[in-house]
């Protein structure tokens, strides 16, 4: 049985004021009822490493949203995974949407950097998932399996296991459409067939593969009530304690 995961990405939302606010609604949420699930928050980074010493004795993981796959050296403006783990990071999200598109990476520098985060003992959650344009000339599944793919090459089965996928359409992040849970359980149906190739049926079926696009409190339950989806990779609705809570108590 896999564990149900929700993630918050805050993107580039809430400075330090904003981010101490809003970690001590969840937590206060939490500690009401506990969970199951295992919670993860993405802050900006200026706000790790107060989040950091916030969580701590909480069941809340931190995750950063981004990283660079050199350890130091002459990249203005640009963090490390060392210095991701040095301010209480477990997690980090790799190749999301934005990164992709607004920031021109590749699936050879998402690889990159997954290679690096794992050596730095940092626990990937790697973005896939196709544009509006490529689900309407029927590429959804050619895409993802090139971002699979690639993204994954040179990657132990082992360390394999310690990556979380999430799968983005493209074109249901922040526009308020979500794939109807159908659509998203065939994506991930095919997702884990694909691990199943590339690695085993064990490390298939331990996989954990979040949805991400627009979840809220009302779609929450039925898309994470699918066979395939293991939680939620959240971006507006985790911006409010009560929307992010909600998600959480929905599974
Ligand atoms: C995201 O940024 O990963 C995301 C899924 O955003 P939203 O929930 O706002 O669509």
């Amino acid at each position: 049985m896999r564990r149900k995961v929700i993630a918050g990405n805050w993107k580039m939302n809430n400075d330090l004021s904003g981010s101490i606010s809003l970690i001590s609604a969840i937590k206060n949420g939490l500690s009401e009822k506990g969970t199951d699930n295992l919670v993860i928050i993405a802050p900006p980074y200026t706000s790790l490493e107060t989040a950091c010493a916030l969580i701590k004795d909480t069941e809340i993981k931190l995750s950063a949203q981004n990283m660079h796959f050199e350890e130091s050296g002459a990249f203005t403006g640009e963090i490390s995974a060392g210095m991701l783990k040095s301010a209480g990071c477990e997690y980090v999200i790799l190749g999301h949407s934005e990164r992709r598109t607004i920031f021109s990476e590749t699936d050879e520098i998402i690889n990159k950097k997954l290679k690096k985060a794992l050596s730095s003992e940092l626990l990937p959650i790697f973005c896939i998932g196709e544009t509006l344009e490529e689900r309407e000339s029927g590429k959804t599944n050619s895409i993802v399996e090139r971002q699979i793919s690639s993204g994954l090459d040179g990657i132990s089965e082992s360390d394999f296991n310690k990556i979380i996928i999430a799968y983005e359409p493209v074109w249901a992040i922040g526009t308020g459409k979500t794939a109807t849970p159908d659509q998203a359980q065939e994506v991930h149906k095919f997702i884990r067939n694909l691990i199943e190739k590339i690695y085993s049926k064990n490390s298939a079926e331990k996989c954990i593969i979040l949805y991400g696009g627009s979840v809220k409190p009302d779609n929450s339950a039925e898309l994470l009530s699918q066979n395939d989806i293991d939680g939620a990779l959240v971006g507006g609705a985790c911006l409010k304690s009560y929307s992010f809570l909600e998600i959480i108590y929905s599974v």
